[in-house]
């Protein structure tokens, strides 16, 4: 049984209610807190909105149960759609793999980042249904298989195989695909993505070293990696809103169509869509359809009003930067930061080569800057191409990149011992490694600090805060920019 309270509009009086996990208060109660005028029902949290919306019952959900599960073929990916639930009002925490014991932390929905935009067919529906599980072992209420914008796969998948298992594994006839994200130039018309102004295949895409994309009709596309019959719900109905677009999908149901792709060229469509899609028991997509589905839980009065959906712990600390992406954009950022008189120190990779205590030395440089308050610190392997190359030609590349990013991970793991909680790690595969040698395994989402780009919170143990920066994200002073948003 769950306690729940029933408050009078000027929080004066309150009754408690029981009611089992799931059902709907006890009417009489709730009709004698309806009469008082605005009461509202508060379950631990969790508003109810339904008061004086004629039937006078709420159901009852103090449950500790999410709302949306969600499971994102790639790590980076999971944390643009994880980005778009938190700016739509859902707390959000992304795991970095299918966690092995149940969520401790309250939260509206939860994203898995999986590893599978790119493995075999058979590996990802695997891993995709063992999220899945789990996902229902926290009793979720809608599923969401998020992939990319530009819908990168082949004609083996993974896009139609993993969808196809999980329609099969909540035993669901039809669901939609839908890549458009509007706010990055990704759009649908007619079944056809577009990526800024040019179709998909003239994009750049059609020349991807694994999953090149020569064909922008996602129709084809789809129904190339997928048994079942694939449909189209076109703009026109999408823009006549929600009943038309359910219409439509009575109609495909009845052709047979068990995946409609849909179009989308703004964000009024997700809106609408997310609309259309509220009773959907699985949605897939990229991370644009996710704006547009916060508004039914709000809708529902299952979305808590109190704590605003960004709002992370402040652990107390040092702050630390550790950069190993040598994008143009990283460059730029480091340069700025030493610019500004930030103190920074150059992990060279040729040194680590040769076996010097580059690691000791750099925790020892920065041991003496912490004990000096002279944070945020730096440390980075970034630098231009022509270096890169170098370092390349000298090593190999792939033996380059693991022994600086083991490097930079090991480094990551000593600052926190000294005492560092809050932490810039700039570059995607530096980031992966960095988080593995922390042993993070969840990460709850906060506040954007620029596009894609949020700053997150450990989850279970001590929390520290990270901000994970795949290397062409972010403004020239990113870093500094992150620290001043937490001050
Ligand atoms: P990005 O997100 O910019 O692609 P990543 O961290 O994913 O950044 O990739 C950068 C790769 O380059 C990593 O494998 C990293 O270890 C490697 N690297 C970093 N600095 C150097 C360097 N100075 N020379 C050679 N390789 C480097």
């Amino acid at each position: 049984m769950l306690r729940c309270h029933i408050y009078w509009a000027n929080n004066s009086a309150f009754a408690h209610l029981a009611a089992p996990r799931g059902r709907r208060h006890t009417a009489a109660r709730y009709d004698a807190a309806k009469q008082s005028g605005q009461a509202r029902a508060i379950c631990d949290g969790r508003v109810h909105n339904q008061f004086g919306e004629g039937r006078g019952l709420a159901p009852c959900c103090k449950d500790m149960s999410i709302l949306l599960g969600c499971i994102a073929d790639d790590f980076t990916g999971a944390t643009d759609l994880a980005n778009n639930l938190v700016r739509g009002g859902m707390r959000t925490v992304q795991t970095i793999g299918v966690p092995s014991s149940a969520m401790a932390d309250e939260v509206d929905a939860v994203v898995v980042a999986l590893k599978s935009r790119t493995i075999a067919a058979a590996d990802a529906v695997a891993q995709s249904l063992a999220a899945l599980e789990w996902l229902r072992a926290q009793g979720c209420r809608q599923f969401y298989f998020k992939y990319c914008s530009t819908f990168d796969s082949t004609a083996l998948g993974n896009i139609g195989p993993v969808t196809e298992a999980l329609m099969q594994a909540l035993g669901t006839d039809f669901t939609i695909a839908c890549p458009a994200f509007p706010e990055n130039k990704r759009t649908v018309f007619k079944g056809y993505l577009f990526a800024g102004d040019v179709l998909l295949n003239e994009s750049g895409m059609q020349n991807h070293p694994l999953t090149p994309m020569t064909d922008a009709n996602l129709v084809r596309v789809l129904q190339a990696q997928s048994k079942g019959k694939v449909g189209l719900i076109d703009y026109e109905t999408v823009a006549r809103g929600h009943a038309a677009i359910a219409g439509r999908i009575a109609v495909l149901k009845a052709e047979g169509v068990r995946i409609a792709v849909v179009d989308a060229i703004n964000n009024d469509d997700l809106m609408r869509m997310g609309k259309a899609f509220a009773g959907m028991p699985l949605l897939t997509a990229g991370s644009g359809v996710a704006i547009g589905l916060p508004q039914n839980f709000a809708a529902a009065g299952l979305l808590r009003e109190s704590a605003s959906a960004s709002a992370l712990p402040s652990p107390a600390g040092h702050e630390a930067i550790v950069s190993g992406s040598c994008s143009v954009a990283t460059n730029a950022q480091v340069a700025d930061f030493m610019r500004g008189g930030g103190a920074a120190y150059w992990l060279d990779p040729l040194k680590l080569a040769a076996g010097e205590p580059e690691v000791a030395r750099a925790l020892a440089w920065a041991q003496a800057v912490l004990a000096a308050g002279k944070g945020p610190l730096l440390v980075y392997s970034t630098a231009e191409s022509h270096a890169v190359k170098a370092v390349q030609a000298a090593l190999g590349v792939a033996d380059a990149g693991a022994m600086v990013e083991q490097a930079l991970a090991a480094i990551a793991r000593g600052l926190v011992d000294a005492g560092v909680s809050r932490m810039i790690v700039a570059g995607g595969e530096t980031s992966g490694a960095v988080v593995q040698a922390l042993g993070v395994r969840a990460l709850r989402i906060g506040s954007q600090i620029d596009p894609g780009v949020p700053w997150t919170a450990t989850v279970g143990g001590k929390p520290m805060l990270l901000a994970l920066k795949s290397g062409n994200f972010g403004t020239v002073d990113f870093f500094s920019e992150a620290f001043a948003q937490l001050h």
